[in-house]
Protein backbone atom coordinates (compact mmCIF):
# COMPACT_ATOMS: atom_id res chain seq x y z
CA UNK A 1 0.00 0.00 0.00
CA UNK A 2 1.30 3.52 -0.73
CA UNK A 3 -0.03 6.96 1.21
CA UNK A 4 -2.98 8.34 -0.83
CA UNK A 5 -1.63 11.90 0.02
CA UNK A 6 2.25 11.86 0.09
CA UNK A 7 2.38 8.53 -2.18
CA UNK A 8 5.17 7.17 -0.21
CA UNK A 9 5.66 3.23 0.97
CA UNK A 10 3.13 3.22 3.83
CA UNK A 11 4.82 2.07 6.49
CA UNK A 12 2.11 2.97 9.10
CA UNK A 13 2.91 5.15 12.38
CA UNK A 14 -0.36 3.60 14.02
CA UNK A 15 -2.44 0.92 12.48
CA UNK A 16 -5.72 0.15 14.54
CA UNK A 17 -8.36 -2.56 13.38
CA UNK A 18 -11.45 -0.29 13.62
CA UNK A 19 -13.77 -2.96 12.72
CA UNK A 20 -13.74 -7.15 11.45
CA UNK A 21 -16.24 -9.25 9.79
CA UNK A 22 -16.04 -12.15 7.57
CA UNK A 23 -12.92 -11.23 5.41
CA UNK A 24 -13.26 -7.36 5.89
CA UNK A 25 -11.31 -5.46 8.00
CA UNK A 26 -11.60 -1.77 8.75
CA UNK A 27 -8.46 0.05 9.66
CA UNK A 28 -7.27 3.11 10.72
CA UNK A 29 -3.58 4.52 9.58
CA UNK A 30 -1.69 7.35 10.18
CA UNK A 31 1.07 7.65 7.74
CA UNK A 32 4.97 7.83 9.01
CA UNK A 33 5.69 10.10 6.88
CA UNK A 34 3.43 12.49 6.40
CA UNK A 35 1.05 11.79 9.50
CA UNK A 36 -2.05 12.10 7.21
CA UNK A 37 -4.82 9.88 8.82
CA UNK A 38 -6.58 7.66 6.33
CA UNK A 39 -9.29 4.94 6.74
CA UNK A 40 -9.17 1.94 5.24
CA UNK A 41 -11.53 -1.07 4.35
CA UNK A 42 -9.13 -3.65 3.57
CA UNK A 43 -11.29 -6.99 2.05
CA UNK A 44 -9.78 -10.81 0.70
CA UNK A 45 -10.89 -11.42 -2.67
CA UNK A 46 -10.29 -14.85 -4.27
CA UNK A 47 -7.76 -12.70 -6.65
CA UNK A 48 -6.09 -11.36 -3.81
CA UNK A 49 -6.35 -8.35 -1.04
CA UNK A 50 -7.70 -5.27 -2.09
CA UNK A 51 -7.74 -2.01 -0.26
CA UNK A 52 -9.93 1.08 -0.54
CA UNK A 53 -8.81 4.15 1.80
CA UNK A 54 -9.78 7.79 2.95
CA UNK A 55 -7.97 10.36 4.14
CA UNK A 56 -9.30 11.75 7.20
CA UNK A 57 -8.58 14.43 9.63
CA UNK A 58 -9.83 12.62 12.50
CA UNK A 59 -8.21 10.66 15.36
CA UNK A 60 -8.57 7.19 16.26
CA UNK A 61 -10.40 7.92 19.02
CA UNK A 62 -12.85 10.06 17.01
CA UNK A 63 -13.35 6.81 13.87
CA UNK A 64 -14.00 5.30 17.13
CA UNK A 65 -16.57 7.15 18.33
CA UNK A 66 -18.06 7.20 14.58
CA UNK A 67 -18.28 3.79 14.14
CA UNK A 68 -21.75 2.28 14.14
CA UNK A 69 -22.12 -1.40 12.77
CA UNK A 70 -19.18 -2.84 11.34
CA UNK A 71 -18.52 -1.60 7.83
CA UNK A 72 -18.30 -4.94 5.33
CA UNK A 73 -18.11 -3.51 2.07
CA UNK A 74 -17.32 -0.51 -0.26
CA UNK A 75 -20.77 0.88 -0.15
CA UNK A 76 -20.24 0.76 3.01
CA UNK A 77 -17.06 2.30 3.54
CA UNK A 78 -18.50 5.49 1.47
CA UNK A 79 -21.12 5.31 4.11
CA UNK A 80 -18.86 5.31 6.57
CA UNK A 81 -16.77 8.04 5.27
CA UNK A 82 -19.78 9.80 4.61
CA UNK A 83 -20.54 9.80 8.48
CA UNK A 84 -16.72 11.24 8.66
CA UNK A 85 -17.44 14.13 6.20
CA UNK A 86 -15.35 12.42 4.01
CA UNK A 87 -16.71 13.14 0.18
CA UNK A 88 -16.76 9.80 -1.62
CA UNK A 89 -14.82 11.25 -4.65
CA UNK A 90 -11.93 11.52 -2.08
CA UNK A 91 -12.19 7.95 -1.60
CA UNK A 92 -8.71 6.70 -3.04
CA UNK A 93 -7.94 2.77 -4.18
CA UNK A 94 -4.45 2.16 -2.78
CA UNK A 95 -2.16 0.72 -4.63
CA UNK A 96 -0.86 -2.83 -3.40
ZN1 LIG B 1 1.89 10.05 3.65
Amino acid sequence: MTCPLCESALQPALTEVVAVQQDAHLLYVRCRHCATGSIAIVTARPDGIQAVGALTDLTLSEVLDQRGHPPVSEDDVIEFASALSIEPNQLTLFQR
